[in-house]
């Protein structure tokens, strides 16, 4: 066995939030091109000859659908445009998702050696790992996804339920959703992946599993952040540093916690801790501490609960330095967050 330096705390957790989360998320990336191809460009196009079309038929976007004929036809064009965007959607993405799913596996089982690797300074081989049958279902599950959005946009099409451009342009809208829908569905299902080749690799060690999240994920996935558990243990169910959504889940065995969640768990041994300072589960919790006090966030979540984390967080005792701890009481008193993005960056 090659000897290696230890990595010490924070190498570790940018290794798996860093580089390793970028590899993933490269790898989403590549699978929502091949599935989608240029569909977003190609729903710009019938949006604006739809708009086009009814403009010309009823003299302006304000003006009711005052000629039932034309109403009819036009409707038709678009519920055939939809028809033939999204019908081969499904099986194009499937297939551009099951492809993926043994590279998913082999990219996780390769990530979770080299954490390893770094955390025990020792070198260590890859499991070998092939995409489980359910795994393989929930890939297929993402046509669902899709022949979902479709049937709900021709049933808003049908010329009885048309007056007005408005519902034309929801319906448009419904069938594009399949787009995010299924970006979506790919980022879970990578992530499920990626989880389950981390769990045959934590098996193996022997040791126990630690969870990883994003340092600006959501206030449930940051309650679970350094939580230890035995290998085959589930993670308790319902944490949220936000008391409001507490309570609300069952136990999991591991990420993702919910659509589009990134973290990750990997294989701890107390005694790969180095002597002399904290454990590296304890220094993510810190961290996790750290986001909820900043309150480093995406966009999408919502202000008023990372406040009342931040409120909780206080009220508990946050243990972070003074300076931190007076930034989220200025922050809870003016009840938001001025600036939410977490800072990347040299
Ligand atoms: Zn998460």
């Amino acid at each position: 066995m090659m000897a290696r330096r230890r990595a010490g705390n924070e190498e570790l957790a940018e290794l798996v939030q860093g580089e390793q989360t970028d590899a993933v998320r490269t790898l989403e990336d590549r699978i929502a091109v091949r599935a989608l191809g240029d569909l977003d460009a190609r729903f710009e196009v019938l949006a604006r000859r739809s708009i086009t079309a009814w403009v010309t038929a009823f003299g302006s976007v304000q003006a009711e659908a005052s000629d039932p004929g034309a109403l009819r036809r036009i409707l038709a064009a678009i519920r055939a445009a939809i028809r033939r965007l999204l019908g081969p959607l499904g099986p194009r993405a499937t297939k551009a998702l099951d492809d993926a799913l043994a590279e998913a596996v082999t990219l996780a089982a390769r990530q979770h050696a080299a954490f390893v690797d770094d955390a025990t300074g020792r070198r260590n081989r890859p499991v070998g790992v092939r995409p489980s049958r359910g795994l393989r279902r929930r890939a297929a599950a993402i046509a669902d996804a899709v022949a979902d959005r479709r049937d709900r946009a021709l049933a808003m099409l049908r010329p009885s339920r048309v007056r007005r451009w408005s519902a034309v342009q929801t319906g448009i809208g419904t069938a594009r959703s399949a787009i995010p829908a299924v970006r979506t569905h790919i980022t879970t299902t990578v992530g499920e992946a990626v989880n389950e080749a981390t769990q045959a690799a934590i098996d193996h060690t022997g040791a126990k599993k630690v969870w990883i999240a994003e340092r600006d994920a959501c206030t449930a996935c940051l309650a679970y952040a350094g939580l230890v558990v035995n290998a085959d243990a589930d993670f308790p169910g319902g944490l949220n540093w936000d008391p409001n959504q507490r309570g609300k889940t069952d136990p999991i065995p591991g990420p993702p916690r919910h659509p589009n969640c990134r973290c990750r768990t990997v294989a701890w041994d107390e005694a790969w801790a180095a002597e002399g300072v904290i454990s590296f589960p304890d220094s993510l919790r810190r961290e996790a501490r750290r986001s909820i006090a900043r309150g480093w966030s995406l966009p999408t979540e919502s202000g008023a609960a990372r406040i009342r984390a931040a409120r909780e967080l206080l009220r508990t005792g946050a243990g972070l330095p003074k300076s931190v701890e007076e930034f989220a009481t200025l922050a809870v008193r003016a009840g938001r967050f001025a600036d939410r993005t977490f800072p990347t960056g040299p």
